[in-house]
């Protein structure tokens, strides 16, 4: 039922889809698979749902097109195998959508450009503008400039799909690869394993029953999906892990089918501005925050006071994006501070009426107003 109104209202979706399962067995790219799934999202469009795609595999056909038969170590070479094998993997989508009269746009992304804010504000324009032409934007990570991707178990296409659908404001992403859902006993005989068909939260007790497992050819794993399901949870939109060799998966799911894993949205979508507040942009310093401001923040919503604040990390002029964190580092809100961090600095810990003979005319009397702070879940 709830898997049903979520599904009714989608409009905007995220696939994305891994290395593994655009493969073939010689590990070139597997054109029939491109093909199948051409023509699965724009069957999507006839039910008024307009796809995005994160595709991987640009790496993998690097590597088959140099015959290489063990993934490179090095960061360059990597690069390489990614500029080589990018070129490919475009043109194999272009060919495949061209047959039902769409195009393929390529869209190439690096942290950076949904770090800054006009840049990301930028690429969604963009994404608006290539679905009113009737073309699908094929998105990956600029991985020949962008060094981080690489080398992070954790900074992978999973996470660069999350945070496309969270920036852009889609209502559901779609996770394909090369099982069937998140297994509730992954150890057992494929035959047996079964796959968990709802998970309300990723919580602690859901990351246990993954193992640290990757996938064959690409960078993620199930911890990169589960990761990834959090980050759309908390931006209102579901997830569903399913299998990308599933026959028809993406019509099947949309009519209905219980098929993968769905992870349920943990909240409305926040407003866009907040959305790249949490997962877009990157703080210029932090805020540490004692026990009451925390509750207050938490709990009370209220604003952060000079009172609560312990300390202020970094150089930061009054305007920028900060962290807030806990007396245990763990970061609590992003927020948009009215003060520099020396000015933090002098005023942390002083009532009101302290920091206004102190500051003067001009004094503001919340280190971060309400209005410009976004708590993490
Ligand atoms: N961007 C990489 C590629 O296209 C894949 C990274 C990933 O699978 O997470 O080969």
């Amino acid at each position: 039922m709830q898997r049903r109104r979520l599904l009714d209202r989608v409009k905007k979706l995220v696939v994305k889809i891994g290395t593994a399962s655009l493969s073939n067995a010689q590990g070139g790219l597997d054109e029939e698979q491109v093909s199948r799934l051409a023509e699965q999202v724009l069957g999507l469009r006839g039910r008024g749902i307009m796809t995005a795609v994160v595709s991987s595999g640009a790496i993998g056909a690097g590597m088959n097109a140099l015959g290489l038969k063990e993934r490179p170590r090095g960061t360059p070479e990597l690069q390489a195998c990614a500029a080589i094998g990018q070129g490919r993997l475009i043109a194999l989508y272009e060919k495949c959508f061209r047959k039902s009269g769409a195009h393929a746009a390529q869209v190439l992304l690096t942290r950076d450009d949904v770090h800054d804010r006009r840049r990301y504000l930028n690429a969604v324009n963009c994404f608006t503008t290539l679905t009113a032409y009737g073309a699908v934007p094929i998105i990956n990570e600029n991985d020949t400039v962008s060094v981080e991707e690489i080398d992070l178990t954790f900074g992978d296409n999973d996470r660069l799909a999350a945070l496309v659908t969270s920036l852009a404001g889609a209502d559901m992403l779609v996770l394909l690869t090369d099982v069937e859902g998140l297994y509730e006993n992954p150890d057992a005989p494929p035959e047996e394993r079964r796959v968990v068909p709802l998970i309300s939260r990723v919580d602690e007790t859901v990351r246990r029953m993954v193992s640290g497992r990757r996938s064959r050819g690409g960078t993620g794993g199930m911890n990169s999906k589960l990761e990834a399901a959090g980050i759309a949870a908390a931006s209102g939109a579901a997830t569903i892990i399913a299998g990308a060799r599933t026959p028809n998966v993406l019509a099947r799911i949309f009519d209905g089918e219980p098929l993968g894993t769905l992870v349920l949205p943990t909240r409305d979508r926040p407003e866009s501005r907040k959305r790249w507040m949490r997962f877009g942009s990157r703080p210029a310093g932090t805020l540490v925050v004692d026990a009451g401001a925390r509750l207050a923040l938490c709990e009370g919503g209220k604003s952060l006071l000079p009172s609560g604040v312990r300390d202020a990390r970094g150089h930061f002029q009054a305007g920028a994006l900060v962290s807030i964190c806990d007396e245990q580092d763990t970061e609590i809100a992003r927020g948009i501070v009215n003060y520099s961090a020396d000015d933090v600095r002098r005023i942390r810990g002083l009532k009101t009426s302290a920091v206004r003979k102190l500051v003067g005319a001009g004094a503001t009397d919340e280190v971060v107003h309400r209005d410009h702070l976004v708590l993490n879940d």
